[in-house]
This record gives C-alpha cells, sequence and structure tokens, in this order.
C-alpha cells in the first residue's frame, strides 16, 4: 500500500456489478480500488439510481465498459488524495457526477461544451462508480459538498444537475411544463417555484400519487400526459423515456417555444405534422453536464431550498430499486444507503 493510503482502510469492498447489460447486478467483494495520479478515493455515504442505469442495465446504452459498477449520483468522502491532488483535504464531503473524464482538447472542450467532447468517460458507465463502499474518481470532476444529510444531496448529482441544464436550455421561458413527474422534475419544479415561474406537471395516466406530489411542491396544473394544459407552454421539459411525448408537447407549445429531451434515452418519436413545429418552436435535447452547470446549481440549491424526497434501499437492494424505478413505483429519487 503506498503511504497514501490509511491503515484503518479495509483491503476488500462490497459493490453491485453489472457483467452483460439484461442480468442482475451480482452482489461481490472486490479489491479496494487505490486512486491513481489526480484522483480521489472515497468512502461511498449514498449513491443515487438514476434512470440512465435503468437504461445501461436494460441494455439500451451502446458500449458500456464491462464489466461495471453503476452509480453517478456519489455522496462519500476523502479517505485517500492521489498524488498531485490539490484543492481537496481527507475527511472532506465530495460528490461525484456523471461527466468523470474529458480529453480537455477537443472542439468541444475548448469552446465551454466539454459535456459533448469526443473522448468524454462516464461514471459508472465507462467508469466504475457509485454502488458500492468505495470509490475513485479524478479530482478536477469532483464537487465539494457542505456536510449534511448524504441522502437527499445524492439526487442533485444527476437528477438535479441534468434537470438544471434542461431548464437553462429552455431560457428564460415563462410557462414551463414537466413531462413525467420524477426524481429530475421534483428539483426542478423546487427552481421553478422559488423563481416564480407556472408549471404545468404531466404524468402517466391515472397517476394520482405522482399528481398529489406536484400539487404538494406548488404546480400551477397537474394531469395526465395526454391531456391539454389550460395555457399554452413556452417551454416543455419531457424526462421520461417515452418518444410519443414529443409531440404531444409541441402540440401545447407557444410559437418560438421549446421542447426540451432531457433524457439519454428515448423511444421513437413518433411523425408529426409540420405546422406543429411552425412559428419558430423548438426541439432539442440535454447530453450530460458540464463541470460550471455543477458549481451553479450545486450553489443556487441551498438558497431554493431544494429539499429531495428520497427513498432509501441498502447497496445489496440495488435491483429492486431499478425495478422499482422501471415500474414508476416511486416518489422522488430511489438512494442506495452504505450505511
Ligand atoms: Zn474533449
Ligand atoms: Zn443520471
Amino acid at each position: 500500500m503506498p503511504p497514501f493510503l490509511s491503515n484503518t482502510l479495509p483491503d476488500t469492498m462490497r459493490a453491485m456489478v453489472l457483467h452483460r447489460p439484461g442480468e442482475a447486478l451480482r452482489l461481490e467483494r472486490r479489491p479496494l480500488p487505490r486512486p491513481a495520479p489526480g484522483q480521489l478515493l472515497l468512502k461511498v455515504e449514498a449513491c443515487g439510481v438514476c434512470r440512465t442505469d435503468l437504461h445501461l442495465v436494460d441494455g439500451e446504452l451502446p458500449d458500456p465498459r464491462l464489466p461495471i459498477i453503476p452509480g453517478h449520483e456519489i455522496v462519500g468522502h476523502v479517505v485517500a488524495l492521489g498524488e498531485g491532488v490539490t484543492g481537496f483535504v481527507s475527511g472532506q464531503r465530495i460528490g461525484v457526477p456523471w461527466l468523470g473524464w474529458t480529453c480537455g482538447r477537443c472542439r468541444f472542450c475548448t469552446s465551454g461544451r466539454e459535456n459533448l467532447c469526443d473522448a468524454a468517460r462516464f461514471t459508472g458507465y465507462q467508469i466504475d462508480g457509485g454502488y458500492a463502499e468505495y470509490s475513485v474518481a479524478d479530482a478536477r470532476f469532483c464537487f465539494p459538498l457542505a456536510h449534511g444529510a448524504a441522502l437527499e444531496q445524492a439526487p442533485l448529482l444527476c437528477a438535479g444537475l441534468i434537470g438544471y441544464r434542461a431548464l437553462r436550455l429552455a431560457g428564460d421561458s415563462r410557462r414551463v411544463g414537466l413531462y413525467g413527474f420524477g426524481a429530475a422534475a421534483h428539483i426542478v419544479a423546487q427552481v421553478l417555484r422559488h423563481q416564480q415561474r407556472p408549471f404545468y406537471a404531466f404524468t402517466r395516466p391515472g397517476d394520482t400519487e405522482s399528481q398529489d406530489f406536484a400539487r404538494s411542491l406548488g404546480a400551477t396544473w397537474v394531469g395526465d400526459a395526454g391531456q391539454p394544459p389550460p395555457a399554452r407552454l413556452d417551454a416543455a421539459l419531457i424526462f421520461a423515456p417515452a418518444g410519443a411525448l414529443v409531440p404531444a408537447a409541441l402540440r401545447h407549445l407557444e410559437k418560438g417555444g421549446c421542447v426540451v429531451c432531457a433524457g439519454i434515452h428515448m423511444s421513437d418519436i413518433p411523425a408529426f405534422p409540420y405546422a406543429d413545429l411552425w412559428g419558430e418552436r423548438m426541439i432539442r435535447s440535454v447530453a450530460n453536464l458540464t463541470r460550471q452547470d455543477g458549481l451553479d446549481f450545486l450553489e443556487l440549491a441551498p438558497r431554493v431550498p431544494v429539499r429531495t424526497a428520497v427513498t432509501a434501499f441498502r447497496l445489496e437492494d440495488a435491483n429492486e430499486a431499478l425495478a422499482r424505478l422501471r415500474r414508476g413505483a416511486l416518489q422522488g429519487a430511489a438512494v442506495l444507503a452504505m450505511g
């Protein structure tokens, strides 16, 4: 063991590992990872369960590195620093997001769009993530976090960041529709209320639980995804992976408005008449995050203040958490608590 690893650390850790898409994650004992130069070793306290993890497990994302430990909403504290790390200290609370590494040289990295880096690597996809007791991460992509409830911070790191980026891409739209009222939407809803912008929550037909939840967070209107809202929307943020929502949202959009697709995967988008797009309406996607998105959102969140609704699961119950997310049987966000 190099000198920077405390001798109080164990030699092994428990982790939930994906070997093949379509299979359940397996609980395994793994050697404790060592921080390479520039990396932090953290003891994971909590890791959010994101819909992207579900797409990974279900084989809907291309070319994952296998076997892989999923999880990219990691909250933990630093237990060892790799050579050359500056700006972090042992014991510090940190967050590790989806964007795990970028090349720093491509045309995207050098123009403030590192989220589009050609060679980017992502936590829990190409880099082992947080469904484990320990994890290593490139310090340059980690965020310092205040000490507080780790469980409630975890969803901020993807649902929060991606939701915030989606909202930013919708500009200063006044009336905002939220399609799919899960982890991301319940955070964006609080930001919208803080900014005194009315929001309209669309859920699966008959999902009265999510509708009540949206109402409790201040929705101006709630309804089924097929229902028309009482006013035209200036923007619609789509967090559910259903392509049919795109033309549905477009039909309720004001001229010049924008439909923002915030998920990494979506079923095919059905054809729609050009007249629905006419009037300078736009459809766009959100891909990943930049570190600046993270810094900006994590600075804003305590001022709102964003309070996340979480359902906690044990590490070994990650498959159950994913199954609940797949069925839509969760309010807010699922989070693994490492205990
Ligand atoms: Zn790059
Ligand atoms: Zn995510």
